[in-house]
């Protein structure tokens, strides 16, 4: 493993109650630094005390979005460890998502050793209380002072972790979504594949509409068609019809989940038949108005598994399996939270 120097911060900050932490508000003592020049590479990695980042006000990122990031989080054991899940996969999306961006690559592996040498140094933040973890956030952004609109010649690639409490404090409630048949999160051909800030800017409008109307999220529709389902939210979205799981194919526009992607493999080795194909609202409104869809959730590094309770579309509304949280729903919660925080086996090596 690569080993990054350090410059330790002076002093530890205290640690905050994990039963009052609000999602990104807090973060811990160190942060990780990689600078990229054209000629150089990437170069001059390290942790360093957590702090601001001196920037000119005609930084690229700043005025063009040239910017991708990672989410992830580490969890603690029963045993008192610390462990990550599947980061290899986030590695990859951040070059996948770099590659479109025209942002250098960096090396996956170098990507998952920096996460991992500043958990270590940063293991006393993440938080044991149950459903709480400690949330890491790799990022990579432009920094050439200039105001053409060009790929830039220097990038800055940081990693920053966040204590977070509970997902589900409450217990896991179903929630409401809506179709948004206005506005689009992303297109073929764009950027909807890559975690770049852009397509969060273009999805918060949506998401504040949805919000004054009572539901807890949108539910995203093709940008081509509008109207083939792509994600929830920030999350992916499946549906049990007639005893078959389905879920949007990656078509460009949607992102690749890790949560997604470890649904479907697990849902394919306890034989639920699983589709990855185009599903329209309009066949999933008659679906469930025929009484034939079972359960519906959302899939994500943050809630892991959100269960869809009711649905709302051009005056069309259903409630799936009576609002309350299916079978199928709960065994992966179950499965995938269990792994995370190793509370049952990994048979699938998916946890670090
Ligand atoms: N879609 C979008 C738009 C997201 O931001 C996320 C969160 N990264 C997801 C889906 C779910 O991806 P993952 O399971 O890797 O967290």
């Amino acid at each position: 493993m690569q080993e990054f120097p350090i410059t330790r911060a002076p002093a530890s900050k205290p640690k905050p109650d994990p039963k009052t932490l609000v999602f990104g508000k807090t973060f811990t003592d160190h942060m990780f630094l990689m600078n990229y020049e054209t000629g150089k590479g990437w170069h001059d990695g390290r942790i360093v005390p957590y702090g601001p980042i001196p920037m000119e006000p005609c930084a690229m990122v700043l005025h063009y979005a040239q910017e991708v990031f990672e989410g992830l989080k580490a969890y603690r054991s029963p045993d008192g460890g610390v462990q990550l899940f599947r980061p290899m996969e986030n590695a990859l999306r951040l070059k996948s998502s770099c590659e479109r961006l025209c942002i250098p690559a960096i090396d996956p592996q170098t990507v998952v050793d920096a996460i991992t040498q500043l958990v270590r140094l940063e293991a006393d933040w993440v938080p044991s209380e149950p459903g709480t973890s400690l949330y890491i956030r790799p990022f990579v952004f432009a920094t050439d002072p200039s105001l053409g609109v060009h790929a830039s010649h220097t990038y800055l690639f940081a990693i920053i972790c966040s204590p977070v409490g509970a997902y589900y404090a409450e217990g896991i409630n179903p929630v409401r979504i809506y179709v948004e048949d206005e506005d689009v999160r992303a297109v073929k051909g764009g950027t909807g594949f890559t975690k770049c800030g852009g397509n969060y800017a273009a999805s918060i409008r949506a998401s504040e509409r949805a919000e004054e109307q009572g539901y807890a999220q949108v539910l995203w529709l093709d940008g081509v068609h509008r109207k083939y389902i792509e994600e929830v939210g920030s999350m992916n979205v499946m549906f049990q019809v007639d005893g078959t799981v389905i879920t949007p194919t990656l078509t460009g526009s949607v992102l690749p989940g890790i949560t997604r992607k470890s649904c479907l493999e697990l849902l394919k080795s306890w034989g639920v038949p699983c589709e990855e194909r185009l599903i329209t609202a309009q066949e999933l409104f008659d679906a469930a108005e025929a009484g034939k869809l079972e359960e519906a959730w959302g899939t994500g590094t943050a809630a892991v598994i959100s269960p869809i309770g009711e649905m709302g579309w051009e005056g069309r509304h259903v409630v799936v399996n009576g609002g309350e949280i299916g079978a199928l729903t709960h065994k992966l919660y179950d499965t995938i939270t269990g792994i995370q925080w190793g509370t049952i086996p990994d048979p699938y090596g998916w946890t670090v």
